[in-house]
């Protein structure tokens, strides 16, 4: 039985992610879903809470019938200590996977056999992309599952991003 890791922001959760969340369930017999900045949130870059995070990936993932433990887990100011902290976090795993270079690095500095995932249409499912769009009032929801469109809309999450976007600034 392997159990595998998978880390990311999840700022939010979308249909790209989902993708890799399908491909590790073929892999493994459980996932342990790590919410990384689990501190951050109500910021033009990471408007949405560890707990609404939670939220997004336990429901989107409910539909794969695998066995998951999604858990929150803060940043730490000192990258050499920071596999230590989250190994301290999670159940213990076997494989770890994820795209981000300084993850990768500091997972594979600490013996962690790390796994890269294919990138699924890496310009349209791009938090970065999707909280664009939610600011310029473009589509956005068919790049999400529609589990996280019930969750966003729940609790306003565009209206806080506007809001989290405006200076006071005259
Ligand atoms: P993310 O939400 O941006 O991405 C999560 C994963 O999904 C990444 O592997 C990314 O490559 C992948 N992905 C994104 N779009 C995709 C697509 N279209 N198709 C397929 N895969 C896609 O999260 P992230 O930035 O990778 O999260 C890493 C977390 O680890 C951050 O919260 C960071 O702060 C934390 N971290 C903390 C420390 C520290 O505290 N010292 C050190 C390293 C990392």
């Amino acid at each position: 039985m392997l159990r595998g890791l998978y880390l990311g922001r999840f700022q939010p959760y979308h249909l790209g992610h989902h993708e890799v969340l399908k491909k590790i369930a073929t892999e493994v017999s459980e996932i342990i879903i790590g919410i990384g900045s689990a501190q951050i949130s109500h910021e033009i870059e990471n408007p949405f809470t560890a707990g609404e995070r939670v939220l997004m990936v336990s429901r989107a993932i409910e539909e794969l019938g695998i066995k998951h433990y999604v858990i929150p887990i803060e940043d730490i100011r000192r990258n050499s200590l920071w596999v230590s902290h989250v190994m301290s976090m999670v159940p213990p795993f076997d494989v770890a996977y994820t795209n981000n270079p300084l993850v990768i690095e500091l997972l594979g500095e600490a013996g962690v056999d790390v796994r890269e995932s294919p990138l699924f249409k890496r310009n349209s499912y791009s938090g970065t992309e999707i909280r664009r769009r939610m600011l310029e009032n473009d589509r956005w929801e068919h790049f999400v599952p529609g589990k996280v469109v019930e969750i966003i809309q729940e609790i306003n999450g565009v209206k806080r991003l506007r809001k989290v976007s405006q200076s006071d600034d005259e």
